[in-house]
């Protein structure tokens, strides 16, 4: 995003810079030690309710500060990560820092936080990856990061993609009802994007949709394709009806905003609302009264 001139502080990971073109063996060579060299690091962007604006949590994306090649987004490498198995130990990483950082928002304890107050509850979402999920310590783990941090299962979200989930028979589907029951929500991340039957819905144990970008972009014209007002309503309306809430990602103008409230989303996360960035950018977007 360099190109778009200057000023922007909260650069994006760009898949389409130079990364691109970044060899494989380098990253692999790297990826190893990247926890130990303590190279990762998490930005926050926040997720806002339609109703009233309000800030109601933030999800953690982590980046890597690469020593040849600089800051690397997840796209660049988390892939290679669940293929080397390293995904494990940095997903836990990923897992304490964000629920710490949730700690931190709560208690007002946020340098940037000028009220002081802390805001509760605030929650943290946090990515799982596939190998994630069928790590027999996904629970106890989970139950021994919030408890070490002093945080509610309540106050945190894990997104889990659609696809991690097509096919997965009762068992593999266990964890996730254990940390659903204990109070922690869970995501169905890029929903749309995979191939699962809507029928199947039924038996995840979801708590919220977070339906893909690319439903969001076919909001952007004026007027909105009628096809994905159509699908978007009525996802939402399915959603609703099977108790789940909607998340809409990748809101980037003023228009899509206001036709994603028509249609009823309660939540939406995207640049039209705040780029991914430091965990002390996130009380700026707390409103006083909060
Ligand atoms: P995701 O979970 O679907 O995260 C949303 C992605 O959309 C993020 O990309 C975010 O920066 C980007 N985004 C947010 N708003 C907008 C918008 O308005 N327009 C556009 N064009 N993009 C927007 P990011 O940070 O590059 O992350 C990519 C993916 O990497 C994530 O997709 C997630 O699947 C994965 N990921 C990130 N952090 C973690 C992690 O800690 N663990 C695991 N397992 N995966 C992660
Ligand atoms: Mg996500
Ligand atoms: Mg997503
Ligand atoms: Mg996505």
């Amino acid at each position: 995003r360099a190109k778009d001139g200057g000023g922007n502080r909260y650069e994006v990971a760009d898949p389409d810079s130079d990364a691109r073109a970044i060899d494989r063996h380098s990253l692999t060579n790297h990826l190893p030690g990247a926890l130990e060299r303590d190279e990762f690091f998490l930005e926050y962007q926040p997720l806002i309710r339609m109703l009233d604006g309000r800030v109601d949590g933030a999800e953690a994306l982590v980046r890597w500060r690469h020593p040849v090649h600089g800051r690397l987004g997840p796209d660049r490498f988390i892939p290679l990560a669940e293929h080397t198995g390293l995904i494990v130990p940095l997903g836990r990483w990923v897992l304490e820092q964000a629920v710490e950082q949730a700690y931190f928002w709560q208690r007002g304890l946020v340098e940037g936080d000028s009220a002081g107050a802390g805001r509760e509850p605030l929650r943290v979402n946090v990515n799982l990856s596939p190998r994630q999920l069928h790590h027999p310590d996904l629970v106890p783990d989970t139950i021994a990061v919030l408890e070490a941090a002093g945080v509610s299962p309540e106050s945190l979200c894990l997104e889990v993609t659609e696809s991690a989930l097509i096919g997965a028979d009762e068992d593999e589907l266990k964890p996730l009802r254990q940390l659903a029951e204990l109070g922690v929500d869970i995501a169905l991340d890029d929903f749309g994007t995979g191939y699962s039957n809507l029928a199947n819905l039924r038996r995840l144990p979801a708590t919220t949709l977070k339906l893909d970008r690319s439903f969001t972009q076919g909001l952007q014209q004026h007027p909105a394709d009628p096809l994905d007002v159509t699908f978007v309503g009525g996802i939402v309306s399915l959603a609703h009806a099977l108790g789940l809430r909607v998340t809409v990602e990748g809101v980037e103008t003023e228009a899509q905003a206001q036709q994603l409230r028509e249609l009823d989303c309660d939540t939406a996360q995207g640049w039209y609302y705040a780029r991914p960035a430091s965990p002390e950018s996130i009380p700026a977007y707390w409103s006083p009264s909060d």
